[in-house]
């Protein structure tokens, strides 16, 4: 069995709880969503299908090579929870190695989860807020794929854009606080809206939140900033 992998490299995590950390980014290849903002457009299938093939052992050793005191291996995308059977055998290796395993995901797939949790330690959970992505709703996915996510080291960040909408934010809440009011929620600025006005926009949300949450912090994408990949 082999994965459709977009790219490999190493760099610092840019975004959420563990921003600044040094790790492997493995960017799978395709995307259920199709966000309006994506920064990644060569990895969802949109416009071009260039990728590459890797056997799980190709992929193992590849990240062996770039690992250097790195931290964990970021398992992104496009969506990897696509790819689900490579990954469950890619994860028990991963294991294997002791190295720690990173999962950066839109939040959909539950079920895809369900089946790898076990040998998942971190899981970076997207909530996609349709005024934002311009995409349909995720709402019931969303509340499943918490549910499961939350035994693991899961945080959650949304993208705020000029286009957020209140009703949305406030229904991201009440998600989050029914299951657990402590959890860490990011608000994370679009970087193509910051001279939109949207930092004025993440502000007011952050104050909405902590109606029902305790942990909400706004959080811009570092990497962006500090212009690595
Ligand atoms: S879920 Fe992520 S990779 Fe997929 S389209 Fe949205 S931003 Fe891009």
């Amino acid at each position: 069995m082999k994965a459709n992998i977009s790219e490999i490299f190493q760099s610092i995590q840019g975004e959420g709880k563990y921003a600044g950390v040094k790790q492997v980014f493995v960017r799978f290849f395709e995307c259920n969503m199709h966000c309006v903002w994506c920064d990644t457009p060569h990895s969802i299938g949109d416009t071009t299908r260039r990728f590459d093939q890797y056997a799980s052992e190709e992929l193992l050793n590849k990240i062996k090579d770039l690992w250097e005191c790195c931290h964990s291996v970021s398992l992104t995308g496009g969506e990897p929870l696509m790819q689900k059977d490579f990954l469950k055998v890619l994860l028990a290796q991963l294991k294997q190695a002791q190295m720690s395993t990173y999962l950066e995901t839109n939040g959909i797939f539950y079920e895809e989860l369900a089946d790898l949790i076990d040998n998942i330690d971190i899981i970076a959970m997207d909530l996609k807020l349709p005024s934002s992505t311009q995409c349909q709703p995720f709402w019931k996915e969303h509340k499943k794929f918490l549910n499961i996510a939350r035994q693991k080291d899961v945080f959650i960040k949304t993208v705020i854009s000029s286009d957020t909408q209140r009703e949305d934010v406030l229904r991201s809440v009440d998600l989050i606080a029914d299951m657990d009011p402590h959890m860490l929620y990011i608000l994370q600025p679009n970087y193509f809206d910051m001279s939109n006005g949207v930092m004025d926009k993440c502000r007011e949300f952050q104050k909405v939140c902590f109606n029902r949450l305790n942990n909400v912090r706004i959080i811009p994408q570092m990497h962006k900033i500090l212009k690595v990949r």
